[in-house]
């Protein structure tokens, strides 16, 4: 089969070929409890990015030659011996952490910090090809009508974004203030769940005018272009904002962005790259909070997908075939990509 795959690092993203489109040797057969399907729609991520500059994620990485592709879609090809609720051609939504269910972490639903976890695309071969392994439990079935080019990115963009704003649900006020920083493939599900989630007032920043006018049209009507035009917001006069959800993540934005909080606000850290530096003396003395958001639970995946099937979650996407997967990358380096960028096996 046909797949993408990464054989070298590229610590700049400057190589022009940064994945191999080529054959490899398809998936074994589906053992006890698998489930083999056939890619439809994979979503190709700043993760991705990250992965192939080769830097530390925090997170075990699978050996180099591995396929990419960690927003999955697509229809049962086969299943494996105790699989009852797929058939062959069911159309399906990856949920991006294969677990057993058995530690304590997955029988609280927090499949996202099982240690043994298995994620295509992190640690095993991922989507960006045309047949990828799951197991039974980490699959939705979903209409065969829907949109699997809308729904792939839902995988991590849309429970990463409902992971952030589920930590703010009871937290934000009616009068308060929430700041988003970067509108990007994960930002414009943020901003549309923070809409029909919190009773705030949303305020979001990208450097780009065609992602600020993607928010406007979402329904967020104060944006700017940067952090430094939001200096008349005084954090220390209780003017600023009560959570900032920080989807970029780099260079000196987040510090910039602890600046900005209420006292007894929230930094939610959802994009990576950057440091927070903040004082014990200002953590105590203003009560701030600093959080990470990583990814989400298989019921935020259940959650979005219902909302975006009923039309109430907008999935932003721009379809490309497999094999011009470096386009994309390099597209998405240079914030060419509004929304996100899904890839369809040729
Ligand atoms: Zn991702």
């Amino acid at each position: 089969m046909k797949a993408a795959v990464l054989h070298n690092y590229d610590s700049d993203l400057r190589k022009k070929e940064l994945l191999v489109y080529e054959d490899i040797d398809s998936p074994p057969e589906p053992g006890i409890g698998e489930v083999i399907v056939k890619i439809k729609a994979a979503g190709v991520c700043r993760t991705d990015l990250h992965i192939i500059t080769g830097r530390d994620l925090g997170i075990p990485l699978a050996k180099l030659p591995f396929v990419l592709g960690h927003e999955n879609a697509g229809e049962v090809y086969s299943i494996g011996e105790g699989v009852n609720n797929f058939i062959k051609g069911d159309k399906v939504l990856c949920y991006p952490f294969l677990t057993s269910g058995i530690s304590t972490e997955e029988r609280y639903g927090i499949d996202s910090h099982t240690l043994n976890r298995k994620t295509p695309g992190i640690n095993v071969n991922g989507g960006f090809c045309e047949l990828t392994k799951f197991s039974e439990r980490s699959l939705i079935k979903v209409d065969q009508k829907a949109s699997l080019t809308e729904l792939a990115p839902l995988g991590d963009a849309g429970i990463t974004a409902y992971g952030a704003v589920r930590k703010l649900m009871g937290f934000i006020r009616p009068q308060d203030r929430v700041l988003v920083i970067g509108i990007g493939g994960v930002g414009h599900l943020g901003i549309q769940l923070l809409l029909r989630l919190t009773p705030g007032e949303i305020i979001a920043v990208d450097p780009r005018e065609e992602a600020r006018n993607l928010a406007n049209s979402l329904g967020i009507t104060e944006c700017y272009e940067s952090l430094d035009q939001l200096d008349h917001f005084k954090a220390l006069n209780g003017n600023g904002f009560r959570a900032v959800l920080d989807f970029f993540g780099e260079s000196d934005i987040p510090n910039q962005a602890v600046g900005l909080l209420n006292n007894q606000g929230r930094y939610l850290a959802i994009g990576t790259g950057g440091e927070v530096r903040v004082s014990t003396a200002e953590l105590v003395a203003r009560e701030i909070s600093i959080i990470g958001s990583f990814v989400g639970n298989f019921t935020d995946l259940v959650e979005v997908t219902n909302l975006t099937v009923r039309g109430d979650l907008i999935s932003k996407v721009s379809t490309y075939p497999l094999n011009e997967v470096n386009r994309v990358l390099h597209d998405l380096r240079d914030g060419k990509i509004l929304g996100r960028a899904v890839l369809v096996p040729n």
